[in-house]
Order: C-alpha cells, then sequence, then structure tokens
C-alpha cells in the first residue's frame, strides 16, 4: 500500500489516526492516508497564521511571489504523469482526463503567478482639498480552502493561487474520499521552497477535522467547493469565527438544443457534458431540454454515440468512460433512476449493470418529458444520467432551464445569433456555454447562482476575493486642526 502523510509546517506528518483509500475500479483499498483530527487542523491553522504574521512572508514582494507559483507550475508539468496516474488511481477517474487536466492546472498557476504583482490599489480623487487619500490592497489572511473529492489538484489549483499571489497563507483540505493526488502534491509545494506554513495540505473526515478548521477562531477566509449541505454547515460554523466566505456547490445544469442547431455538433456537446468524468462534474449538461420537432432524431443520435462509449479500466489510455468514485455514490444513483422509472420517466439506454469489478454504472438517458418532476430531473446527481425534457417554443426553454433551484452552468445550441443573446441574457447561472460545452480556462471567471453558491473562480475576480482594503488618510495641512466635534 502507498502511504500518503499530511504536511503542516513544511513537515509531512502522521495524523492522529489512518484510514485507507480504495481503487473505484477494482473495489480495493491502494492507499494508506493520515487523518487529520482537532490537534492537527490546530496545528495546521496556527502553523498558517504564524506564517502569515511573519517578517519574512510580509518581506516577500507580491513578485517573489509570483514567482513561487511559477517554480510550482514547473514542478506541477514535470510531476504531471505520476500526480495524473495517482488521480487515476485513486478517483477512478480516466487517465487521458487527469493527465490534460494537470497539464493545465499549471497554466492556473502560471496565470496568478502573473497577476501577483498587479493587484494595485487606487488613489483617490477625494472631495476635500487639504486630504491624500489611497486604497491599499491587503490580503484577507489566512485561508481554509476545502475541496471535494472529484478534481482536487484543479479545485484546490483556483484557491491556492488566487490565495497565494494576494499574500495569504493557506490550510486545503482534501475530501476524506481520494485525497492521495493533493496529499501527493504537497510534495511539489515543498519542492518549489514555500515557506514553512505558507501552505498546509492536510485530509480528514467532515465533523472530525472540517468542523474544527471552518470554526477555528485564527481562520480569516473558508473557500469551499462541494454540496449545498456541506455548506450550509459551514456557513453556521462561520458565525463562530466570523470568516468571510466563497461557496461553489452543484448544479443541475440544462443543455438546450434549438431546432436549427447543428445537431452533429450538439450531440458530441451533450456527450461531454454528461458523460465525461462519467458524469461527477459540477458542470455536468444532466437536464437535456430539446425542441419538441427534433427530439427523435437527436435522441437517435445520442443513442448511437452513447453505444459507441469505451468503458475499461481507467488506466488504459483509449478508456473513455470509468467507475463512479465510490460505492455509495452509485447505490445512490442506481436508486433515483429505479424512482424516476417508477415515476414514469421511459428508460432511453443504460442503468444495466456492467460486469467488471469496481464501481462502474453506464451511460443512461432517461426520457422525462411527460415527467418533469421525475427525481432525477430535480435532483443532482453527481453521475452520467441524463434526463430529457422537450419544449415547444423558447419561451419554454427559458422555462424549464430556470426551473431548478440551483444556476452553475447552461449550454445553448443554435445557429439564431440573436436568440443565442436573447436566452443568454434569461438565464439565472453564473456560466454559458454557447454552441460549446465544458470549457474552462485561468482568465475566465467561474462561478454559480442561487443554490450553486456565491463568489468567482478563475479570472482576476477570484484574486481580488483573496484581498481586503485599507483606506489611508493623509492631511495635508500644517494647520492645526480646528473645530474636534464636526466630522472631518
Ligand atoms: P461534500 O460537500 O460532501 O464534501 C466536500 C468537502 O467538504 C470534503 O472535503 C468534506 O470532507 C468537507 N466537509 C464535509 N463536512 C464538513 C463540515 N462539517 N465542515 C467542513 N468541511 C466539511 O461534496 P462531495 O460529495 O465530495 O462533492 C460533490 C459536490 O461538490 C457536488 O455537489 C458537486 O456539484 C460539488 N462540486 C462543485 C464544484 C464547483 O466548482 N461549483 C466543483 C466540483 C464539485
Amino acid at each position: 500500500m502507498d502511504v500518503f502523510k499530511l504536511y503542516i509546517d513544511g513537515q509531512f506528518t502522521d495524523g492522529a489516526a489512518q484510514f485507507s483509500s480504495q481503487n473505484p475500479a477494482t473495489a480495493e483499498p491502494w492507499a494508506t492516508i493520515a487523518e487529520a483530527r482537532r490537534d492537527e487542523v490546530n496545528r495546521a491553522v496556527e502553523a498558517a497564521s504564524r506564517a502569515f504574521g511573519s517578517e519574512s512572508w510580509r518581506a516577500m514582494t507580491a513578485g517573489a511571489r509570483g514567482k513561487l507559483l511559477l517554480r510550482l507550475a514547473d514542478l506541477i508539468e514535470k510531476h504531471a504523469d505520476r500526480l495524473a496516474r495517482i488521480e487515476t488511481q485513486d478517483t477512478g477517474k480516466i487517465i487521458r482526463e487527469t493527465k490534460a487536466q494537470i497539464a493545465y492546472v499549471a497554466e492556473y498557476y502560471r496565470f496568478y503567478a502573473g497577476l501577483a504583482d498587479k493587484m494595485d490599489g487606487a488613489t483617490l480623487s477625494i472631495d476635500k482639498a487639504d486630504m491624500e487619500t489611497w486604497i491599499k490592497r491587503e490580503p484577507v489572511g489566512v485561508v481554509a480552502a476545502i475541496v471535494p473529492w472529484n478534481s482536487q489538484l484543479f479545485l484546490s489549483a483556483v484557491k491556492i493561487g488566487p490565495a497565494i499571489a494576494a499574500g495569504c497563507t493557506l490550510i486545503v483540505k482534501a475530501a476524506e474520499t481520494a485525497p492521495a493526488p493533493l496529499l501527493a502534491f504537497a510534495e511539489l509545494i515543498h519542492e518549489a521552497g514555500f515557506p514553512p506554513g505558507v501552505c498546509n495540505i492536510i485530509t480528514g473526515f467532515g465533523e472530525e477535522c472540517g468542523t474544527p478548521l471552518t470554526t477555528h477562531p485564527l481562520v480569516d477566509h473558508i473557500a469551499f467547493t462541494g454540496g449545498p449541505d456541506t455548506a450550509r454547515h459551514i456557513i453556521r460554523n462561520s458565525a463562530e469565527n466570523l470568516a468571510s466566505t466563497s461557496l461553489e456547490l452543484g448544479g443541475k445544469s440544462p443543455f438546450i438544443v434549438f431546432a436549427d442547431a447543428d445537431l452533429e455538433s450538439a450531440a458530441n456537446a451533450q456527450v461531454a457534458a454528461i458523460f465525461s468524468a462519467s458524469g461527477q462534474s459540477c458542470v455536468a449538461g444532466s437536464r437535456l431540454l430539446v425542441a419538441e420537432e427534433i427530439k427523435d432524431a437527436f435522441i437517435e443520435k445520442l443513442i448511437g454515440k452513447v453505444r459507441g462509449i469505451v468503458i475499461g479500466s481507467p488506466e488504459q489510455p483509449e478508456t473513455q468512460f470509468g467507475p463512479l468514485c465510490t460505492i455509495q455514490q452509485k447505490r445512490t444513483i442506481e436508486a433515483v433512476v429505479s424512482r424516476s422509472l417508477e415515476q414514469g420517466a421511459r428508460l432511453v439506454i443504460g442503468h444495466q449493470p456492467i460486469d467488471r469489478p469496481g464501481f462502474y454504472y453506464p451511460p443512461t438517458i432517461l426520457d422525462c418529458s411527460n415527467t418533469p418532476q421525475a427525481e432525477s430531473v430535480t435532483r443532482e446527481l453527481f453521475g452520467p444520467v441524463l434526463s430529457v425534457l422537450t419544449f415547444k417554443d423558447e419561451a419554454e426553454a427559458i422555462r424549464l432551464a430556470n426551473g431548478t433551484d440551483y444556476g452553475l452552468a447552461a449550454g445553448i445550441f443554435t445557429q439564431n445569433l440573436t436568440r443565442a443573446h436573447r436566452v443568454t441574457r434569461k438565464l439565472r447561472c453564473g456560466v454559458v456555454w454557447l454552441n460549446t460545452y465544458r470549457a474552462v480556462s485561468p482568465m475566465a471567471p467561474f462561478g454559480g447562482y442561487g443554490k450553486s453558491g456565491f463568489g468567482r473562480e478563475g479570472g482576476i475576480d477570484a484574486a481580488l476575493e483573496y484581498t481586503t482594503t485599507k483606506t489611508v488618510w493623509l492631511r495635508t495641512s500644517d494647520e492645526p486642526i480646528d473645530d474636534p466635534f464636526i466630522m472631518r
């Protein structure tokens, strides 16, 4: 068994206990993981707080912090193959995706490296003749960054990158499911030369590790990615320390196909939207809203594409579709699909057992056009299940698209430019993809409306979330201050 340790205050350390991590493709344990509980959390937060207040960190210029991130990016590229293999073994995500994603993670660090010395304050044209007034932009402080199990290297990069660029220090909590890639990544933080305590990486369970972290009085900001129920806990926890929060939560994103769309391109994008990463993506386009008149033709196309998907070992380069990450996830999805069928949804394809060890569940399509309230339509499944609804006109497409508490992403397929703009304007969500899906970039802000959370990751906006401002007033007059009883 491989062993993964916690990284606290520049040292690799054992935890309060150990637990094992399973390979989802074999259902066998493959790694031993050190578990952080209250004591380890306290040590990590105190280290981050000490590092934040240290003269050496304060004295490090923004440009020097940028160089630290550049060194980290180079190391990520150098070790990308190893990290990708670890992520594939721990999460079951296919190797072609983990390799591509990790190589791109380096670009996120480079983007924030470049931003580090460009987060300027401002001078104000103040309405008082004897004052100079300026705004300094300062780091928000000690950040608790909490990520879910999917894409931990990517989801932590969009927190570590901007936080370090801004001058914060962090405690990154890897999810208890599949924490190995992020714990292995700590070796690169060490090798890049991050000062001790600046970026601590731990893992553990919600109650024993997440709660002491998010209630800790020395934590100033909580950057959370995960599900809405956990987010509610975190908001309640932050009532203890009054930390600011940013929340990246789930979605039930609509994928809208108008009758004039390029159906071949739309079908490929729909497959990418719901079946890549076996559907375990926060932006999964899990609700297909298709114009009534092309429904049959479009579903036929999708069936053809689903039949061609190569299901297999995630470690093989030709595999396109691997297992789910956990057995619980598989059982939940099977149960929701069974209930949706009882509620009247029609099975188009999928939902049959796959004869392999591990947590496999096949690409599945449900026609819910007569059962728009079926559970598969309303609940985020975080799996490869597409629910199909139909619309008669543009107004109905928009009503269905917005008919969810979530608001993370949407796809629109149409060749009609004016319609693309009209519909985009009316959708309540943080990302709209027109004639494409699942495109991301370090330059582009990402985040949700409604129950999909608040705050943005990616882009310049994200870095500003890790800063706060200090307004400085300088009186330029040499005359004594006159009336002390009026506000100046
Ligand atoms: P989860 O909410 O169960 O867990 C996320 C993290 O929160 C884990 O590290 C977990 O240990 C921690 N946690 C649990 N209880 C806690 C507590 N009381 N205090 C502090 N931390 C606690 O999420 P999951 O099931 O692992 O991941 C799936 C969810 O994440 C889905 O809803 C998915 O849509 C969402 N997600 C969102 C994005 C995005 O960017 N918007 C990206 C990926 C995943």
